[in-house]
């Protein structure tokens, strides 16, 4: 593939790209494709003979397209968004030129200190304690692929650290501690380590966040009963409704249990930290003072009903995971065979990021987050988040100013609104037919091609998720969002009760 057909072929993907970014809105949101469309178009067997750049571009165009779902669609308010910019997308471009696998420092150095540095800018960006630093060379923080594996890890390390404070107690004895509205990566987690896992159950009338009596009186029961709780994954922004457990009061309740490790995920609100105004309402005090580790997903951005801009404003994929001490990550996941020593690992002067989480080999993250950071600084992040947030509002508010319809399930978290067709809007209507009438709703809501939006449940209650988190949503995209939520309420409340 000479070098001239290689610049060509890259100019053309730079303006399509372009061209795909700008003409997004003229899409559908949504693939109309039917399951097994692809199979139906490509070959069964690869090329004998090598095909042209330029024909396998313009396939990508004409068969790979109809069947995305274009996830940084201004309507797209489902999941959580994922982030794009393209700062990530340059950044990346380079990452995947150097293809730094990373894993040791000598094996690149600049992919090891680059990741060391930007961890340190992420954590002063989200405010969080300087023991969380990477210059502390106690703490510090390493770029993992998800939240999922942040959370393996922080499970893993955590069970490594209880083996060694209690050595005699017999792995079948160990739990870890989730609520009902954990993220399932917490299940996997045990899964995957062959762990019990006990979802703490989680109240409406707390907002669905963990209280530390709840946690209290399960420990108490479970230690009787000679079980050994040795992590609790605290969230700070939960899938469902992001919903905050109460970390003071955790932390409160885990005063006198210094060996369960406390693990929190803010996969999708930590980014809310880089506005201080937000800190306290996330307990970020208390996670400064007593987190063992803490992960934030740059590349998550909230998805709802209608949604499109990513709050961490880094590509897929990009997990910051931090620990409060480096020591627990290194004991519980290092693993050197002779042909993985170095002279500086050996030393001890580097980091050898391999035994900071589960892969040998790394994508080299931190270039993203660099092109991202130095571009939009601090204050352009922070106006991004502030945006997202104020459009979340807008949502949640027009939710409210429509009692008659639709009323809001939990109360609004930044970005995010829950919310379902009102028990008034049919009188009378018992809880199940409701459900059935809220599910019929989303139905409908996701059979139009104009907006994309995620549904949840909410301890037996059906409702409709409405995030925002897509760079290039604006308030026009928000209130035509709003809009069609509003008509298709009313045209399936006409529908449900004929
Ligand atoms: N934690 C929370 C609160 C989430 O909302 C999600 C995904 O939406 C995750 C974790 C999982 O994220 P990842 O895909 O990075 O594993």
């Amino acid at each position: 593939f000479p070098d001239f057909r290689f610049r060509k072929a890259g100019y053309q993907a730079i303006d399509r790209i372009c061209d795909y970014y700008y003409s997004l809105q003229n899409k559908p949101v949504k693939s109309n494709v039917k399951p097994g469309y692809l199979r139906e178009a490509l070959p069964v067997a690869p090329p004998t003979k090598g095909e042209s750049i330029e024909d396998i571009a313009n396939d990508y165009q004409d068969i790979i397209m109809p069947g995305l779902t274009h996830w940084q669609h201004p309507s797209f308010f489902a999941y959580y968004p994922t982030a794009s910019t393209f700062e990530g997308i340059i950044g990346d471009l380079y990452a995947t030129t150097a293809l730094n696998p990373g894993f040791n420092w000598i094996c690149s150095p600049a992919c090891t200190e680059l990741e060391n540095v930007v961890m340190d800018w992420a954590a002063q960006l989200f405010g969080l304690s300087e023991d969380f630093y990477n210059t502390t060379q106690v703490g510090g923080g390493v770029i993992q692929s998800t939240a999922s594996d942040s959370a393996l890890v922080a499970i893993v390390t955590a069970r490594s650290r209880y083996q060694r404070l209690h050595p005699d107690v017999p792995i079948d004895k160990l739990v870890v501690y989730v609520t009902t509205q954990t993220h399932s990566l917490g299940l996997k987690a045990g899964l995957i380590l062959g762990l019990p896992v006990y979802a703490i159950p989680v109240r409406a009338e707390d907002d669905y966040g963990l209280r530390g009596h709840g946690l209290r009186e399960v420990i108490e029961r479970d230690k009787a009963e000679g079980k050994h709780p040795f992590v609790i994954v605290g969230t700070v922004g939960t899938t469902s409704s992001g919903a905050i457990d109460n970390i003071d009061e955790i932390a409160e309740a885990l005063r006198d249990h210094p060996d369960i490790w406390l693990h929190i995920d803010a996969a999708w609100l930590g980014a809310a930290f880089s506005c201080p105004q937000y800190r306290a309402r996330c307990h970020l005090p208390t996670i400064n003072k007593v987190a063992d580790s803490i992960c934030i997903n740059f590349h998550k951005a909230r998805a709802g009903p209608f949604s499109s801009t990513s709050w961490g404003l880094v590509n897929f994929d990009c997990s910051a995971f931090w620990v409060r001490d480096r020591k627990n990550l290194t004991e519980a996941l290092d693993i050197t065979p002779p042909f993985l020593r170095s002279t500086e690992g050996d030393a001890g002067i580097v980091v050898d990021y391999r035994n900071w989480g589960l892969t040998l080999g790394r994508r080299f993250r931190s270039l993203k987050v660099w092109f991202v950071l130095r571009s939009f600084g601090v204050e352009g992040f922070q106006a991004y988040i502030r945006k997202c947030i104020s459009l979340g509002e807008i949502f949640a508010e027009s939710v409210r100013n429509h009692p008659e319809l639709l009323e809001l399930v939990t109360p609004p978290s930044f970005s995010l609104s829950v919310f379902r067709i009102a028990p008034g809007a049919v009188p009378g209507l018992p809880a199940h037919e409701l459900n059935e009438l809220n599910e019929l709703y989303y139905r409908r809501l996701n059979e139009r091609n104009e907006l994309m939006l995620t549904q949840t449940e909410l301890n037996g209650v059906h409702c409709v998720r409405f995030v925002v988190g897509v760079q290039r949503t604006e308030r026009i995209h928000v209130e035509a969002a709003f809009g069609i939520c509003l008509e298709t309420a009313k045209l399936v409340t006409r529908e449900f009760t004929g």
